[in-house]
C-alpha cells in the first residue's frame, strides 16, 4: 500500500486509521501486505531501522538521496526519508497553506514506493490511497510500462475523499517527469490543471471508495466535484467497501484513555465518563440528566459545522449541552470559539488534535452529531455506536450505510432547520428512558471490525490477479 498517513505514526484523519488497520487485518487474514508512507518530521529516526541506503530514485534527471527506513510495526511498514521533502511542521502543508513543492513530494513518495517493490518487498498489487498517491498508477502505464519488474503488476486506487484531489499547474507534469502525453482529459488534465487523483482514477486496474453509497454518490454532479463523468466512465471498475473500526482501539471496555470503563451489561462507567467531562468541559452538574451532544471532527467545511452554529440559540431551549473538539479551517475554528463564549453554560470547545480527548468525548457524550455535507465512509459514528453514543448524521454516504433507524437519527436535507428536527427527535427519546437504552444497546451490539472490510479487500485482490 501507498499511502500519505498511516495510524500511529502520522495522522490528520481516517486515512490513516484505515491504513494503520487495514494492513494488521490483512496479515491476519494470510495475505503479504506493506506500507509505505513518509518519514515526517514528526517520526522520530531514532525507533526505525535503515533498510535501504539511497535508493535511486530521480524525476528526470534529477536525483533524490532517499533511504528507506522500517518501523517496528506488526507489519513491514516502510518510511521514505527525504528530509528536504519531508522532515517539516506538517504533512502537507503549515499555517493553512500546502506547501508549494506538494507535487514533487508526491512524485518522490510513488518513485520511492516503486523502489521498495523492486528491492525490499516483491509487489504484486499496488493498493494506493488517495491523491497522494494517484501517480503510482501513472508512472506505471508510462515511464515503467515496459520494465520487467512490474509486468502483470495490477493496481488498486482507493478513493477516500474526492474533496481532495491534488491539483497542480500544469508545468507539474514536466517537473514530476510524467510523460506528456497523460495531459488530455481522458488523462490527468482537469480544466487546465494536472490532477494526481485522475492518475488513480483514469490508470489503476480497479478503483473504490470507502462506503457503498459514497461510491453512487461521487459518480453524480452533486458529490463528483466535476470528476463525476471520469467516475462514471469507470463506473464497471469502480465498487464500494466500507471501512471498519479498529475495536482494538475503541471499546469502551477496554479503552484505558477513558475514565472508567463500560459494556452494554453494566453502563454505569459510562455516567462517570460523562461526569468527568462536564468537570473537564467546565459545565454545570446539572447536565448529567440531560443530554450531552459530542463532536470530533477536522472543522473544513465537508464536515458542516456551520448548521450547528446555526441552530445554537436552540440548545438552551431544547437544554441540552454541547462539547466540541476540533482544529482545521480558521473561519470554523472562529465560529465554533464563538459558540463557546456565547453559551459558556452550555458549550464547550477545545480546537486542538487530541486522541484520547476523542475518546474521553465518545464515551462521555449521549449523541454524536455529524452533519456532514458528504461523508466518505466516516469512522466517528461508528465508534459512537460501540461507546453507546447514539449518532445524529446526514443521511450521505458512510453514514447512510452504517446508521439505522434503531440505532441513531438521520436527516436528508443539509440544512439548519433538518438537523435542529433530528436532534429534537433524538432529545424526545432520550427522555423515554428505556427506549433511549435499547437505541444504546442496539449501536453496541453492531460488529463493524476490520475483518469484513479486509476480506472484501483480498476478495478484490484476488479478482485483480485473476485468482478468484
Ligand atoms: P475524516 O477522515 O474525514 O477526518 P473520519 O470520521 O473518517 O473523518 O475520521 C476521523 C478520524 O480522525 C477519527 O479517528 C477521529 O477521532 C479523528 N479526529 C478528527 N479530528 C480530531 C481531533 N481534533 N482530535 C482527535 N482526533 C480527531
Amino acid at each position: 500500500m501507498v499511502s500519505s498517513e498511516a495510524a500511529p505514526l502520522a495522522k490528520t484523519g481516517g486515512l490513516a486509521d484505515v491504513v494503520g488497520s487495514l494492513a494488521p487485518a490483512l496479515r491476519s487474514l494470510g495475505e503479504e501486505v506493506a506500507v509505505v508512507i513518509p518519514r515526517y518530521g514528526s517520526i522520530d529516526l531514532k525507533s526505525l531501522r535503515r533498510v535501504y541506503d539511497r535508493a535511486p530514485v530521480f524525476l528526470g534527471l534529477t536525483p533524490y538521496d532517499v533511504s528507506i527506513y522500517q518501523a517496528p510495526e506488526a507489519y513491514p511498514l516502510y518510511l521514505v526519508d527525504c528530509p528536504p521533502l519531508y522532515a517539516r511542521g506538517g504533512l502537507y502543508g503549515e499555517g493553512g497553506k500546502d506547501y508549494p513543492d506538494n507535487h514533487i513530494r508526491f512524485a518522490v513518495l510513488a518513485r520511492a514506493a516503486l523502489a521498495v517493490a523492486r528491492f525490499l518487498f516483491k509487489t504484486e498489487i499496488f493498493h494506493c490511497h488517495d491523491w497522494q498517491s494517484g501517480l503510482v498508477p501513472a508512472y506505471l502505464r508510462t515511464t515503467f510500462a515496459y520494465d520487467p519488474t512490474f509486468l502483470g503488476v495490477k493496481t488498486l486506487f482507493t478513493i477516500h475523499n474526492l474533496g481532495y484531489q491534488g491539483l497542480f499547474p500544469k508545468t507539474a507534469l514536466a517537473e514530476a517527469a510524467l510523460d506528456g502525453s497523460l495531459y488530455r482529459p481522458d488523462g490527468m488534465e482537469f480544466f487546465g490543471k494536472v490532477s494526481y487523483i485522475k492518475g488513480g482514477i483514469a490508470f489503476a486496474d480497479a478503483l473504490n471508495t470507502v462506503s457503498p453509497a459514497y461510491a453512487r454518490e461521487i459518480q453524480t454532479p452533486e458529490f463528483g466535484f466535476g470528476l463525476d463523468g471520469a467516475l462514471q466512465a469507470r463506473s464497471g471498475a469502480l465498487t464500494g467497501i466500507l471501512n471498519g473500526v479498529d475495536y482494538r482501539a475503541w471499546n469502551p471496555e477496554t479503552d484505558a484513555l477513558i475514565p472508567a470503563r463500560y459494556s452494554a451489561r453494566d453502563l454505569s462507567g459510562k455516567r462517570k465518563c460523562k461526569e468527568k467531562l462536564l468537570e473537564e468541559f467546565g459545565l454545570p452538574p446539572s447536565a448529567l440528566d440531560r443530554p450531552l451532544l459530542g463532536i470530533v471532527s477536522r472543522f473544513t467545511r465537508q464536515k458542516g459545522i456551520d448548521l450547528i452554529a446555526e441552530i445554537a440559540d436552540h440548545l438552551v431551549t431544547e437544554d441540552i449541552y454541547l462539547v466540541a473538539l476540533g482544529t482545521g479551517d480558521p473561519e470554523i475554528e472562529a465560529l465554533v470559539g464563538k459558540l463557546a463564549a456565547t453559551h459558556p453554560d452550555r458549550v464547550g470547545v477545545r480546537l486542538s488534535f487530541d486522541n484520547p480527548l476523542a475518546h474521553r468525548i465518545e464515551a462521555g457524550t449521549d449523541m454524536f452529531l455529524m452533519p456532514s455535507r458528504y461523508e466518505p465512509s466516516g469512522l466517528n459514528q461508528m465508534y459512537s455506536l460501540k461507546y453507546g453514543t447514539v449518532p445524529v448524521v446526514r443521511a450521505a454516504g458512510g453514514l447512510n450505510d452504517t446508521i439505522e433507524d434503531g440505532t441513531g437519527f438521520k436527516f436528508a436535507e443539509h440544512s439548519g432547520p433538518a438537523l435542529l428536527a433530528a436532534i429534537r427527535e433524538a432529545v424526545r427519546t432520550y427522555s423515554q428512558g428505556e427506549v433511549w437504552k435499547a437505541m444504546m444497546l442496539r449501536g453496541m451490539e453492531k460488529d463493524f471490525s476490520w475483518n469484513r472490510s479486509a476480506t472484501a479487500y483480498a476478495g478484490l485482490y484476488r479478482r485483480l490477479l485473476g485468482r478468484g
